[in-house]
């Protein structure tokens, strides 16, 4: 038995067989040929290579047009290595003297020249590895290969590789695959958002482990505490399978609050919204008691794919959405790509901090024909019921004001050809950047709506990029800053009228919502399965002890006092099974 222990980011328990996904080193395993072949195999890299170069001419253009001739310049480069005639020389000689496939000759023989580079040390050339990657995924790709190949039976299996990014693990079948754990990664990254989504159990940043795993070996893992065990003695097996039930029983009970309000002891109301990803959870977030979307990341949309989705195909999305939720609100937000979600068919362009770089509202107000393809369809799906548009990441008044008038001249096109939404279409922007929070009171007046985005807010607050387990500890909810900000940001909605919600997964964590509360935010987002969790715990609360509670956090001068004080109120107050799940949190 081997115990592990990382960052669980997405609760739930499960007991599964291993299935290994190895990213880091070689997924493309030795396969030989037969001598006669080995022409015909030079043959097919060299259509490959020809298609991998289109396609690398493909990207630099739209990279240099989106940004500059400077990015688009990144692109040449991968293009010199790809057409590099030493390089050549030497995939042909694999081929031809060792008789093996093009798909191994081009991963060895690169993977060879990024070890190199590793070892040479200077940034500059280790920066090259991940160029020198990106070429042998195109040409794998032009190959015939696929991006994530998940080799082996995934029936009732653990997933377990070095990392996953959020398009990948969106892509994951969670009707066979259980959970996964993965070697990086960080609290707040969209991967982690995206596996609560999905109801998968999951736990990230346990570091190197995969060397260590048996390909029959069988896994338990904790999404509550992070826990990792692989092959369990018998007791501590029995004792999982003991808690794994009472978890579900605890889901059955918790099942029953769907139709409750979700207020507290003293008649405080705290609406309840979901949060998806997809159009189908929105069904989920309504079997779980949600009141309305309160965030659509429509950009899952796009993640997974080479070309980027149609109008026509937008608008059913979109539609599927409206449909499903019978009239209850829909906030949609727009595209919010780049950083840890990248789409195949928008560019994504090498950057040294790509969190601080072109990503989200910034992107697309550089790509106004996909903006405003995506705005019509918004508006379009909002004939069919009550849509709002909400922006990512906006910083600067003058960003508000562009994306906002782009809303107002496509309704206004669209109104001349006799469009009408079902009710009028609020425009609204995310709080995720402390610049916006700061400067609020000159936003507030042209918004019709604000949303927290805490996820963001945390990291841009504390400097600290949300998906690095390195510094995770700096990731902290709890800090005072970060409430103080939030606590701001309210004073200045309120003071103006305009509702403010959060949609971080501040709101899916009873404790951080508890404290939310407190600070006078009454409409809370979150995923679908965290919504009952939400709610059982603000119905056995007083609003009057939540706001004593955030006073004496805006006072605190830490996140570990902040986190001691809530929990030891919430010991107070909660006594069932749902209250001793939490606090194990
Ligand atoms: C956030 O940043 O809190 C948020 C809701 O947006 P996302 O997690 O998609 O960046
Ligand atoms: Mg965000």
């Amino acid at each position: 038995m081997l115990e592990l222990s990382g960052i669980a980011v997405s609760p739930g328990m499960a007991i599964g067989k291993a299935l290994i996904l190895d990213r880091e080193g070689y997924r493309i395993t030795r396969t030989e040929i037969s001598p006669h072949d080995c022409e015909n195999e030079c043959k097919r890299l060299d259509q490959a290579v020809r298609e991998a170069s289109a396609q690398l001419d493909a990207r630099q253009a739209r990279a240099a047009e989106v940004a500059g001739q400077r990015v688009g310049a990144i692109f040449s480069a991968h293009q010199q290595l790809l057409l590099d005639p030493v390089v050549r020389a030497e995939w042909e000689r694999l081929i031809r003297e060792q008789c093996v496939s093009a798909e191994y000759a081009v991963s060895s023989v690169l993977n060879r020249f990024a070890q190199a580079f590793r070892q040479l040390g200077s940034e500059m050339l280790v920066e090259r590895v991940n160029d020198i990657r990106d070429v042998e995924q195109t040409l794998l790709e032009a190959l015939g290969g696929t991006p994530l190949q998940i080799c082996g039976d995934a029936d009732g299996a653990i997933l377990l590789s070095h990392d996953l990014t959020p398009g990948e693990t969106a892509r994951l079948d969670a009707d066979r695959i259980l959970g996964f754990c993965t070697e990086v990664g960080g609290p707040g990254a969209h991967t982690a958002i995206v596996a609560r989504g999905m109801n998968l159990p999951a736990v990230v940043a346990v570091g190197a482990f995969l060397h260590r795993i048996r390909s029959d070996s069988l896994i338990i893992l904790d999404g509550f505490t992070g826990r990792v065990i692989i092959d369990p003695d018998p007791e501590v097996l029995a004792e999982f399978r003991r808690a794994q039930m009472s978890h579900r029983d605890r889901s059955v009970a918790l099942g029953r609050l769907r139709d409750v309000p979700a207020e507290t002891l003293d008649g405080r109301r705290v609406t309840m919204l979901a949060n998806i990803e997809f159009p189908n959870e929105a069904t989920a977030g309504f079997l779980h008691g949600a009141e309305g979307i309160g965030l659509y990341r429509t950009e899952f949309l796009y993640l997974g794919r080479d070309d980027p989705p149609g109008l026509d195909e937008q608008l059913a999305a979109y539609r599927d959405v409206v449909a499903r939720a019978e009239g209850r609100p829909v906030v949609m937000r727009t595209l919010d790509l780049g950083a840890d979600k990248l789409a195949g068919s928008i560019p994504a362009v090498t950057e040294s901090n790509p969190v601080l770089g072109l990503r989200s509202i910034r992107l697309s107000l550089r790509q106004p024909d996909v903006f405003r393809k995506q705005i019509r369809a918004m508006l379009q799906a909002a004939a069919d019921g009550p849509v709002k548009i909400m922006f990512p990441m906006i910083a600067t008044v003058a960003e508000w004001e562009c994306a906002r008038r782009i809303v107002d001249d496509e309704a206004e096109q669209l109104s001349r050809q006799g469009w009408q939404p079902a009710e009028h279409v609020e425009v609204g922007m995310m709080l995720e950047v402390p610049a916006a929070i700061v400067l609020l009171d000159r936003f507030i007046e042209s918004v019709d709506f604000v949303s927290i985005g805490t996820n963001d807010l945390i990291q841009y607050t504390m400097a600290v990029d949300r998906g690095n387990e390195w510094v995770a500890d700096l990731y902290a909810p709890f800090d005072p800053a970060v409430l103080r900000l939030i606590r701001a940001a309210v004073e200045v909605a309120d003071g103006a009228g305009k509702p403010i919600s959060v949609c971080g997964e501040m709101s899916s964590s009873p404790d951080t919502a508890a404290l939310l509360i407190g600070l006078g935010v009454a409409t809370l987002s979150a995923p679908p399965n965290a919504v009952p969790r939400v709610k059982s715990v603000v119905r056995q609360i007083q609003f009057d002890d939540c706001r004593r509670v955030a006073q004496q956090a805006l006072q605190c001068a830490g996140a570990d006092q902040v986190r001691d004080l809530v929990h030891s109120f919430l010991r107070s107050k909660l006594s069932d099974d749902v209250g001793q799940e939490v606090l194990q949190l």
